[in-house]
Formats: structure tokens, C-alpha cells, sequence
């Protein structure tokens, strides 16, 4: 084995969602790093595949071009126009995201299968500041006075990269997290998913809306059916740890049994095949704050807990993360400051200013799934009231509006239909 060292001005660990996006804007800011990856792309990820409005906001900042080449390649990437809910009653609520939708409109979010997907943003990091060694090992984390060394073997050569910071974008089994926050490895609040995908299925909204169904076995988590291109569509359940622990639920069982028995999904599976296999991962909330960084280290993505606990939403978190992490980059290597203080101000701080709100209306949404009798009260009245769909269409968009979904006034003023 030959040795080499390797000097850069950022490590990212990790090329997903949350490291491409780092990686973009290091590139825009003319930042030189070094990208680690386990895998080879294209390499699969567990996921409902659904990108939203945010994961299309964050390729647009990169670059506009790469979320028209998105939107134009509808073999490859399904564009999203809306959301089923259907209440644990049984009854669906068809949301648009764009109620008022014209005709040169582009779709706010899409579909893709994450083997797609991924490998666009990967595809993407290539530049003159981006240096990527996949199928690699990392092998050890340490740090001295001048920040972060990594050792890594890659093609039978073995690597001492240092940097001043080291970013953790390496998902829900993060190494950079458990290298530094090791008291904070496993946050209670997790859940599992588990996804197969399918050809087949009947019954889908005429506008491919992704559908997300509230069925009482699975609360205050959920069965999903997302269509994407070519007939397929990604079928899954997400559900909380905690859940699956108390109620000693086999989730594998559970999906199959919904599929198979459900009396308003398992007809839609008649003539449907399941193509591959069923696979779990799991799925790392925004219950709590948590810290991001400390002295040469910060954690974006999933490595830093990220996901909408309502929706399951984390590949725009990742890429929004990313795109905050590079901004802290910029400004620690301007004033040549990689203190804790310093990241936690220009990166911990901003993230949970532009997220914290979000994640606070997620985390009591998911606490009022306990009550499906709630569900079936708002569906219900939904069902009947054209103004209050275009209220809850425009949650998507308004995080006040969102907001008021916490609010008990707001389920009065339902009770009588003001
Ligand atoms: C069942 C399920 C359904 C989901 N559905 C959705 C959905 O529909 N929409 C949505 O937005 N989100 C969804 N999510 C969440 C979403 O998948 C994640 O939030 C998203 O992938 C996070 O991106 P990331 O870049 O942080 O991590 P990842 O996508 O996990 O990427 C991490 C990368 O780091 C690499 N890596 C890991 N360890 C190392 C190491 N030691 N050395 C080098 N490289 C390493 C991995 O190979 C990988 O490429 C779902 C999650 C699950 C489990």
C-alpha cells in the first residue's frame, strides 16, 4: 500500500444529499474540498423518493439550469402538483400545492428513485474546488492543533487528509457524530421506514398526487404510495421506534398485511408487482434541538437529525443544511475562526432560525395524529368546505398559515364553520 497526504480547506464525509449541497456552495464560494464516500455512485438509498418544493429551492440557488434539466426530464424525475391525504376513516383529501395553477407554471417538487436522483447531485459536484474519493474507508478521525486529520485507504493507497473543519454529511449511522458528540448518538425520537417499489398499482390521481395515508394501525406514522415515472411507484410505512418497541409491531408484516388486506388499498394492488424488495432504514427526526457543530466539526443532513417529523421530509433538509453549513464556512475562513462559539453562531443558530419554526409544528402535527377522531374531523369538514382545502393547500407554502394547525382556535372555527 503507498501513503499519500492530502491538505484541503474542507472534508465532507459523505456524497448524498446533504454533501452535495455542502459541496455546491463551497464551489460557488471557491472553497477547495475533499468529498469521502463509502459507496460507488449510483448507489441506492432507503426513501419515499418524494422531493419537495425545498429540494427544488436549494438546486435552484446552485443553479437554475439543473432544476430546468429536473423538470424537463419527466422520464427520469415525475413532477409533484399535490398530496392525498386519506384520514384514518378512510376518506381522501386531495390537496394541490398550486391551487391557483397556470398553464406555464412549474411544478413545485417531483419524484424520483434516490439511485436517480443522488446520482444527478453527484454528477453535479463536479469542479475545479471538488475532489471525490468514492468506494473509500475511512478508517479513523482525529484531531490536532490545526483541526482534523482523516485517514483513509482508497485504491489500495492510504490517505492522511487534514482541514481545518470536517463536515458530517454521512446519514442517519453518521461516524463524524459519534466521533464528537458521542453522548448523543442515538436520539430517542427516531423512526423507521420501510420501502419496496412497485409496478402496477391502480387508482392513482389523475395528477400523480403522492399519497399519504393516516391508517389507525400506524399512527401517528403512515402508508405511503408515491407515484413515480414509468408506472412505478414507492410504496413504504414510517413509523416511530418507540412504537415499534411498546407495540411490538413486526413493521414488515404490518406493510404486506396493508397491502394485502386493507379493504381500500388492497384492491389498487391487485394486479401490482413488486419489483425487488422490501428495505428499512431509519429516519433521524427534528424532535429537539440538538447541537450541529463544535470546535472543526458540523453536522448536516441526517448525520445531524434533520427530518421533518411529521412529513419524513430530509433529503430538502439535507440539501438546505448544506447550503447553510458552506455559508459558515465562508465567514469561520474568512475571520480564521473554527471555535464552537463561532459555528454555533454562523451555523446551529441560522439553521434552527430558518428550520426551528417548521420543525415545531411538525412535532405537534405528529402528537395530533394520536388522535385519528381529529383527523377524521378536519378531512371531514375539508370534504365539504372548498375553503378550507385552499386554507390547508396553502399550509404547504405559509408557515403561518401551517402554524395555525397548533392552534385549538383553529379547530373551532372549523366546529362552526367560520
Ligand atoms: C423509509 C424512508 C423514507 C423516506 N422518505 C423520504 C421522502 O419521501 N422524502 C424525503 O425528503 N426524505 C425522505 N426520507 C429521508 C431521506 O432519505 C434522508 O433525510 C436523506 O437521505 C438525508 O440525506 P443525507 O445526505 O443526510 O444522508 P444520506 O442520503 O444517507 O447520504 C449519506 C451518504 O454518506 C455515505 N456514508 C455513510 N457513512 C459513510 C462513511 N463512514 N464514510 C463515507 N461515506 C459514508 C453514504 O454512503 C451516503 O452516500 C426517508 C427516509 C427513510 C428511511
Amino acid at each position: 500500500m503507498t501513503h499519500q497526504q492530502l491538505k484541503t480547506s474542507v472534508i465532507i464525509i459523505g456524497a448524498g444529499p446533504a454533501g452535495a449541497g455542502t459541496s455546491f456552495f463551497l464551489t460557488k464560494y471557491g472553497i477547495p474540498h475533499i468529498v469521502i464516500e463509502k459507496d460507488t455512485f449510483p448507489r441506492d438509498k432507503v426513501c419515499g423518493d418524494g422531493c419537495s418544493g425545498k429540494t427544488a429551492l436549494v438546486i435552484k440557488r446552485a443553479n437554475p439550469e439543473w432544476l430546468d434539466e429536473i423538470l424537463a426530464d419527466e422520464q427520469s424525475f415525475l413532477p409533484s402538483w399535490g398530496i392525498t391525504f386519506s384520514a384514518p376513516n378512510g376518506k381522501p383529501l386531495h390537496v394541490p400545492f398550486a391551487p391557483n395553477r397556470t398553464p406555464e407554471m412549474k411544478a413545485p417538487g417531483f419524484t424520483s428513485a434516490r439511485m436517480v436522483f443522488d446520482n444527478f447531485l453527484f454528477g453535479k459536484m463536479a469542479s475545479p474546488q471538488c475532489t471525490v474519493y468514492q468506494n473509500a474507508s475511512v478508517t479513523s478521525i482525529d484531531t490536532n492543533i490545526n483541526g482534523v486529520v482523516v485517514e483513509m485507504v482508497h485504491n489500495n493507497t492510504q490517505y492522511m487528509v487534514s482541514a481545518p473543519i470536517i463536515i458530517g454529511a454521512d446519514g442517519d449511522k453518521s461516524m463524524v457524530r459519534k466521533k464528537f458528540l458521542p453522548e448523543n448518538t442515538a436520539p430517542k425520537t427516531s423512526a423507521v421506514g420501510l420501502r419496496a417499489y412497485y409496478e402496477g398499482i391502480t387508482g392513482m390521481h389523475e395528477e400523480q398526487f403522492i399519497e399519504l395515508h393516516f391508517l389507525k394501525e400506524m399512527l401517528p406514522g403512515y402508508f405511503w404510495i408515491f407515484p413515480l415515472p414509468n408506472g412505478m411507484a414507492n410504496v413504504g410505512v414510517g413509523i416511530l421506534s418507540e412504537r415499534i418497541r411498546t407495540k411490538k409491531i413486526n413493521l414488515r408484516e404490518q406493510m404486506l398485511g396493508i397491502i394485502k388486506n386493507n379493504p381500500i388499498i388492497a384492491p389498487r394492488f391487485a394486479n401490482a408487482k413488486l419489483v425487488g424488495k422490501l428495505d428499512g432504514w431509519g429516519l433521524p427526526l427534528a424532535m429537539s434541538r440538538q447541537p450541529l457543530s463544535g470546535i472543526n466539526f458540523m453536522l448536516t443532513g441526517d448525520a445531524a437529525c434533520l427530518i421533518d417529523p411529521f412529513s419524513g421530509e430530509g433529503i430538502g433538509n439535507a440539501l438546505y443544511s448544506g447550503m447553510l453549513a458552506a455559508a459558515a464556512i465562508k465567514e469561520a475562513a474568512e475571520k480564521n475562526d473554527y471555535s464552537a462559539a463561532f459555528l454555533k453562531q454562523s451555523y446551529d443558530d441560522v439553521v434552527y432560525k430558518r428550520l426551528g419554526g417548521e420543525f415545531k409544528i411538525s412535532s405537534t402535527l405528529q402528537r395530533l395524529c394520536n388522535y385519528p377522531w381529529l383527523f377524521n374531523f378536519v378531512v371531514n369538514k375539508a370534504y365539504k368546505s372548498p375553503s378550507l382545502r385552499n386554507t390547508i393547500s396553502c399550509m404547504f407554502a405559509d408557515m403561518d398559515m401551517r402554524d395555525q394547525l397548533r392552534k385549538p382556535s383553529f379547530y373551532l372555527k372549523i366546529l362552526f364553520n367560520k
